[in-house]
C-alpha cells in the first residue's frame, strides 16, 4: 500500500509539472533586414536651389517589371532618393500574362499611400512606347495616363502636353544601329513639345544625346530604367548609390521638380560619373572638397589635408606643367588624403576632373589652393 501511495504520488506531481509547463505559442529566430533611409552625401543646395535626388524612369508588373509598385517605394527610400516616377509602357500593358489589362493610373495609384508614408515624392508618369522613330518618350507630371491611348502618337504628345507633361526622349541610342535626330523628333522639339533627353539609361548613355541637350538646350536626365528589383541588377556594396537625375528645386515638393525640369536645372550621376552644365558641377566639387591648413614642414615642402566631404569620389589630374605638384590626386569619397606640395602659398593649380564631364570629352577643370 506504501508502494502504490508512492506511485501515485509520483504520477500526480508529473501531472502538475505537465500543466505548469505550458509551451509558449512561437519562440522568435533569427532578424528581419534593417529598413533605414541611407543618406547620400552630396551638397544640399547647389546655386541656392535645393539638389533633389530623382529617378524618372522605371517599371513594376503593371507593364513588363517584375515587381509590385509599393516595392519602388521603399527601394528608393532606403536608397536616399527623393523623389522617382514610375512610368508604365503605356502600348506594351499588360505584358505578363495573368496581369489584366485596364486602368494605366493603376501603377501610380498604388504606390501613392506608400511613397506619402516615407515621405517620397511621386510623380505621375507614363512610357509613349513606339518603334523608332520616335522611340520611347516618358511623359511625366500627367493626370490621366488613360487619356494617352491614341494609335496616332502625334495626339498622344498633344493629350500630354494639354495636360502639363514633361517629357523626356528615353534612351536615344538603345536598339538602334545609329542614333538619330529624326524629322518627328525636330517637330516635337519646335512644337515645345519635347523637353529632356536620357542621356544615362540603365548601364549606358549616349555622347550625341549629350551634345543635343546642349546645342538645343533641353534638361539632361538620367534614369535607372529598372524592371527587376534594382538590389538585382546594379552591383550593390554598401557605398553603391544608384543612376540619378539631380534636379535643383526651389523646394522639396513635386511642383517644385516640375518647375526646375522646365527650367533645365538638372545634372546626372551615374557610377561615379557627373555630367552637367560647368557652374553646376563647379559649386559641386567646391562645396564638397576642403584644403585645410598644412600641419608638417619637411625639406622645403608641406603637408597638408584633403578632405572630400561627398559620396563621390574625384579623380583630378594636373593641368599645369608644376612638377613639384602631384600629378594625379584621387579624392575617395568620404575620406580625407594627405599631399605634400612646395611650402609656399600657391594660388591655383589646374586640374582635370576626370569623372565631371560637361560636355563630350570636356571635364571640369578646378582650381586647388594649396
Ligand atoms: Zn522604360
Amino acid at each position: 500500500m506504501k508502494r502504490l501511495l508512492f506511485v501515485l504520488s509520483v504520477f500526480a506531481a508529473s501531472a502538475v509539472t505537465l500543466f505548469a509547463q505550458e509551451l509558449p505559442k512561437s519562440i522568435k529566430a533569427g532578424q528581419g533586414r534593417l529598413k533605414a533611409r541611407r543618406t547620400i552625401h552630396m551638397p544640399e543646395k547647389i546655386g541656392g536651389y535645393q539638389l533633389l535626388k530623382c529617378d524618372f524612369h522605371m517599371h513594376t508588373i503593371f507593364s513588363d517589371g517584375i515587381v509590385w509598385p509599393s516595392l519602388r517605394i521603399d527601394e528608393a527610400w532606403e536608397e536616399g532618393l527623393d523623389a522617382i516616377a514610375i512610368t508604365e509602357h503605356i502600348e506594351g500593358q499588360p505584358s505578363r500574362r495573368g496581369i489584366e489589362k485596364g486602368d494605366h493610373n493603376l501603377a501610380y495609384e498604388i504606390a501613392a499611400k506608400d511613397a506619402a508614408r516615407r515621405n517620397l515624392i511621386l510623380i505621375r508618369g507614363a512610357e509613349i512606347t513606339r518603334l523608332m522613330p520616335p522611340g520611347h518618350l516618358n511623359a511625366l507630371f500627367v493626370k490621366d495616363i488613360n487619356a494617352l491611348t491614341h494609335t496616332d502618337y502625334m495626339k498622344v504628345f498633344e493629350e500630354a502636353v494639354k495636360q502639363g507633361a514633361f517629357i523626356f526622349w528615353n534612351h536615344p541610342g538603345w536598339g538602334v544601329d545609329s542614333i538619330r535626330w529624326y524629322p518627328v523628333h525636330e517637330t516635337l522639339y519646335r512644337n515645345g513639345w519635347l523637353h529632356g533627353i536620357e542621356v544615362f539609361n540603365e548601364f549606358e548613355w549616349y555622347p550625341v544625346a549629350l551634345n543635343w541637350t546642349i546645342d538645343k538646350d533641353l534638361a539632361i536626365i538620367g534614369n535607372t530604367d529598372v524592371h527587376d528589383v534594382n538590389e538585382r541588377l546594379y552591383d550593390f556594396s554598401p557605398s553603391f548609390i544608384r543612376p540619378m537625375t539631380l534636379v535643383l528645386s526651389r523646394d522639396r515638393t513635386e511642383e517644385g521638380i516640375r518647375e526646375a525640369l522646365f527650367a533645365k536645372r538638372t545634372f546626372i550621376y551615374f557610377f561615379d560619373t557627373l555630367i552637367g552644365k560647368e557652374e553646376y558641377l563647379q559649386e559641386f566639387f567646391g562645396e564638397t572638397v576642403e584644403i585645410r591648413p598644412s600641419f608638417h614642414n619637411e625639406n622645403g615642402r608641406k603637408m597638408l589635408e584633403i578632405a572630400n566631404l561627398s559620396d563621390v569620389p574625384y579623380r583630378l589630374e594636373r593641368l599645369d606643367a608644376s612638377p613639384a605638384y602631384p600629378e594625379e590626386l584621387f579624392l575617395p569619397a568620404g575620406r580625407t588624403i594627405v599631399v605634400s606640395v612646395p611650402d609656399k602659398e600657391q594660388a591655383g593649380i589646374v586640374y582635370k576632373v576626370g569623372n565631371m564631364l560637361t560636355g563630350v570629352d570636356k571635364y571640369l577643370n578646378v582650381r586647388l589652393d594649396f
